[in-house]
């Protein structure tokens, strides 16, 4: 078997695109959009051989879905839009419960890393330690690849924390101005590890150093820090006199555990835009037309029910409408990808 992953008509953000890599010339079938991207997964020619090998997650995805789908049709994902920190997407030719596990997975199932403990030396701020603690973890902190750039604390063989299975940072912020000073996720400062430093008993022989490498310059930073087009999440405001002085370990986990993990903010999915399988008919407040609204694109991707159609009542939904919204922790890109890795290779 082999498939190919493709896009086209690309232009606003190519810096996120690395997982879609793929050349127009192999592009066949696929309607072009303009000002829209698209991913086309065709399973059809050993010459797309080539371009699967560049992208093994996209191929297990789809292999995983072809096989849900008995092969009948080819699965396909047509991305419509992305953006640096949302896509959207037309997921065809899988089922609803298909469908709704990759929705379950990317929300609840993708690991990052947030903050976990907070060690706090000097709070004379109005907020509890308790209330900054619960504000410090759900910054979202940058998680590029952090299936493999971080251990589990869990399966690391370390007592508490050490480089290997946590990010350090401190916080130490005061006021001496006599007006009001925020402070914000762009005052935590990471604490870089110390390469060098003897393995002693962490981790396993020959593991020492491997996650390390493969982490971006800036994981574990929160996210936007430094950038400023991207407005910085307020922890407290302070004033003149109060201090804030603290340290966290940031760890990995996934929102199975805490929704701080979670690197969505919205995953949503939508399929038969017009209703043509009636899902109103039986049970309605009011009008089963109004509480079935036609959403102004999805509406445009299908045909609207002919008043002389018949009703097919062996119709089963199998084109979905996603939208996909991160936090920033991952990419959008990644966070779709990682499905297959994660959770449908066994
Ligand atoms: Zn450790």
């Amino acid at each position: 078997m082999s498939l190919s992953v493709l896009e086209h008509g690309v232009s606003e953000t190519p810096s996120v695109n690395s997982e879609f890599e793929a050349a127009d010339s192999y592009h066949r079938g696929c309607k072009r959009r303009e000002g829209a991207k698209t991913l086309d997964a065709s399973l059809a020619s050993p010459r797309y051989l080539a371009i699967s090998s560049q992208s093994p997650r996209a191929f297990l995805l789809l292999h995983t879905m072809q096989s849900l789908n008995g092969g009948d049709l080819e699965p396909t994902v047509r991305i419509r839009e992305l953006k640096k920190d949302r896509v959207n997407f037309v997921l065809e030719n899988v089922d609803l419960a298909f469908a709704n596990s990759l929705r379950r997975v990317m929300m609840a199932d993708i690991p990052t890393v947030a903050i976990d403990m907070v060690v706090i030396e000097i709070n004379t701020t109005v907020l509890p330690d308790e209330f900054i603690a619960h504000r410090l973890g759900m910054i979202p902190l940058v998680s590029s690849n952090a299936e493999e750039a971080i251990r589990y604390n869990r399966d690391c063989t370390c007592p508490v924390s050490c480089k290997y299975c946590s990010i350090d940072l401190v916080l130490h912020v005061a006021c001496h101005e006599g007006k009001t000073m925020d402070i914000t996720s762009n005052h935590l400062d990471v604490i870089a590890p110390n390469m060098f430093d003897t393995p002693d008993d962490q981790g396993e022989v020959g593991d020492y150093g491997e996650e390390l490498t493969k982490r971006v310059e800036n994981f574990g930073h929160p996210v936007g820090k430094g950038d400023p087009s991207m407005p910085p999440v307020l922890i407290c405001k302070i004033r003149k006199g109060q201090e804030l002085k603290l340290k966290c370990i940031a760890k990995k986990g996934i929102a199975k555990e805490h929704a701080k993990w979670s690197p969505c903010s919205a995953v949503s999915f939508e399929y038969d835009p017009h209703n043509k399988l009636r899902h109103t008919t039986y049970w309605f407040e009011n009008s089963s037309k109004t509480e079935w609204p036609v959403s102004e694109l999805n509406g445009k991707e299908e045909e609207p029910e002919r008043d002389d159609e018949a009703f097919d009542f062996n119709a089963k939904p199998n084109r979905f409408y996603f939208e996909v919204e991160t936090d920033g922790s991952l990419g959008p890109q990644e966070v779709v990808m990682k499905n297959s890795k994660q959770n449908w290779q066994t």
